[in-house]
């Protein structure tokens, strides 16, 4: 986070008659909404200047740093404005949980059509999947025998065995199959793939912080540290 002089950014942002915006803030890598809060000023001069997000607490009176007691801070990436500027998106590197009441996000409710579902996470498709399979690895007894729960049983070897099949398959699709197939047979990879994770405990953030590492260097960068 540059500490540049935000004096453009600050130009550009419409406040309201309370001299408030509101500013979403989301996890730079799994696109995870966290929470909104809204920022005067100051506030957004401070997150611009320190890269910790600072909002305004309307109870206090003054801005306040998002977790500077809980030391669950949200470390800003990058500070996107919408198009008429009166709304701010923060793409952010949590610290931890991010709602005071230990969720991970403050959207954890969902409303489903006829009734709230709580623990809900507003998650990618894949990092909803991950968590999903690692409630199966964490609560054996609740899965019963899924297929996730065998191959977690079976261990390493047979999680290997399977993604090699899958791999094989992927690989055939891609050289002479239809779309269908091939985004069928990668589907069957990233799902073994997300299993073989699970049964390590390494979160999809983890392959997702380091295909962000691997774009933030150049591509002859990268190659030269990987001594390719
Ligand atoms: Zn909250």
């Amino acid at each position: 986070m540059p500490t540049t002089d935000p004096a453009e950014l600050l130009r550009a942002v419409t406040f309201d008659a309370r001299g408030l915006v509101p500013a979403i803030a989301q996890d730079a890598l799994t696109g995870e909404v966290r929470m909104l809060a809204y920022m005067d000023r100051d506030a957004l001069e401070a997150t611009v200047r320190t890269g910790l997000a600072t909002f305004w607490s309307r109870s206090r009176g003054a801005p306040w740093v998002k977790g500077e007691t809980s030391g669950h801070t949200l470390g800003v990436v990058e500070v996107l404005l919408d198009c008429d500027g009166d709304c701010v998106l923060l793409r952010v590197e949590p610290a931890g949980p991010t709602c005071h009441t230990g969720a991970p996000s403050c959207f954890s409710r969902a409303w489903r059509g006829e009734r709230w579902t709580d623990g809900a996470r507003p998650l990618a498709e894949v990092d909803a999947l991950w968590a999903t399979l690692d409630a199966r690895r964490r609560e054996p007894e609740a899965s019963g025998r899924s297929y996730t729960r065998q191959l977690l049983d079976a261990g390493a070897r047979r999680i290997g065995e399977k993604l090699r099949e899958e791999a094989d398959e992927l690989a055939r699709a891609v050289e002479g199959e239809g779309d269908d197939r091939v985004a069928a047979e990668a589907a069957d990879v990233v799902f073994h793939a997300l299993v073989g994770l699970v049964s390590r405990a390494v979160p999809w953030r983890a392959v997702l912080a380091t295909l962000a590492k691997r774009r933030g260097v150049s591509g002859l960068a990268e190659k030269a540290s990987r001594g390719a």
